[in-house]
């Protein structure tokens, strides 16, 4: 079946863009992904999004605009698109084992924060691992933090975080910093900031109280390992865009992060973006969900000066 729209991606880009184009009569069909829900649905509480005096749970913000989008006719498809030709149109996706055609696509793939890949990391996100300080720093007012990472988002997100608690522990695996200069001299010139250079983290505590409440520390130049309390533990290591099926059919910057042409626009004429597979600055709920719209509004415009 030929689709006028196929959104790839169910976080706040997608299903968004799921809402705009379903209501505009496309009948989209929306696949879901390998992280269905995107970042959202990996965190508790949202208390940055407009609308919700008493914040709301991120995995349920985003089952309610999926809710929303199918309300108006948006069908989903778990699954995740493995293979993609857009050299020709109709465009064509390979969604597990099977074809599907459109005549426009929305890339809205999201980008997946890098974990450390600790034995208990996966189990304590949301209950204390983070990987948006944006999001969740505010939650840690007056208590110990960690943050993870050597880059300028792991500077920013430290000087940030001392906004909020008693101290902010800065943990590197390098006594190098891959940070521009003025990034650095800020977390250095931070009296709340504690750095720890030639450090890892070998383990974060306590998954049978689903709580972070301490880490297990090594110093890779000494062999010394360590416990240290902690509350909230940031990591903040890069993302990875969710872009491997459009290597080379689509421009990608040297990241893999989709390349703007001007709005939703790509380098292929009919294939829209929107969300954290472009935007590597802003990465928030509600900048996704807006460029979620802007991509259905194009993708709108674009099948109606075709004549569909
Ligand atoms: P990044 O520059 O790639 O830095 C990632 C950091 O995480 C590096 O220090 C790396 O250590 C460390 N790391 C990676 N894997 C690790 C692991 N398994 N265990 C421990 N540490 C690990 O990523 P980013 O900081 O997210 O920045 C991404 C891009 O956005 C950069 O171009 C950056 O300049 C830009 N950015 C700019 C701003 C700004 O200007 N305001 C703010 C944020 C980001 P090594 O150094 O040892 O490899």
């Amino acid at each position: 079946m030929l689709r006028d729209v196929i959104i790839i991606g169910s976080g706040c880009a997608g299903n968004t863009a799921a809402i705009y184009t379903a209501r505009a009569n496309l009948k989209p069909l929306v696949i879901a992904g390998h992280e269905p829900g995107g970042q959202l649905s990996l965190t508790t509480l949202v208390e940055n999004f407009p609308g919700f005096p008493e914040g709301i749970d991120g995995p349920a913000l985003v089952e309610n605009i999926k809710k929303q989008a199918e309300h108006f006719g948006a069908e989903y498809l778990h699954g995740t698109v493995v293979e993609a030709n857009l050299s020709k149109r109709p465009f064509r996706l390979k969604v597990d084992n099977e074809w599907h055609e459109a005549r426009t696509l929305i890339i809205a793939s999201g980008a997946s924060a890098r974990w450390l890949n600790l034995p208990n990391e996966q189990k304590l996100i949301g209950h204390g691992v983070s990987s948006c300080a944006t999001c969740d720093g505010f939650f840690y007012r007056g208590k110990q933090i960690m943050v993870i990472g050597g880059g300028d988002t792991a500077m920013e997100e430290a000087n940030f975080l001392t906004r909020f608690g008693e101290k902010v522990a800065l943990v590197h695996r390098r006594d190098a910093f891959r940070a521009s200069k003025i990034m650095l001299e800020r977390v250095l010139n931070n009296p709340k900031i504690e750095l720890l250079t030639n450090t890892v983290v070998d383990d974060v505590y306590d998954a049978s109280q689903n709580l972070v409440t301490k880490v297990k520390l090594r110093n890779v130049k000494t062999g010394e390992t360590w416990e240290r309390s902690v509350d909230g533990f940031f990591v903040a290591i890069g993302h990875i865009p969710n872009t491997a099926p459009f290597v080379g059919q689509i421009e990608l910057d040297p990241d893999g992060y989709v390349i703007s042409k001007g709005g939703a626009r790509t380098s292929v004429t009919g294939v829209f973006q929107a969300g954290d597979v472009q935007d590597r600055t802003y990465r928030q709920a509600i900048t996704a969900s807006g460029a979620g719209c802007m991509a259905a509004i194009e993708a709108e415009r674009f099948l109606e000066a075709e004549g569909h």
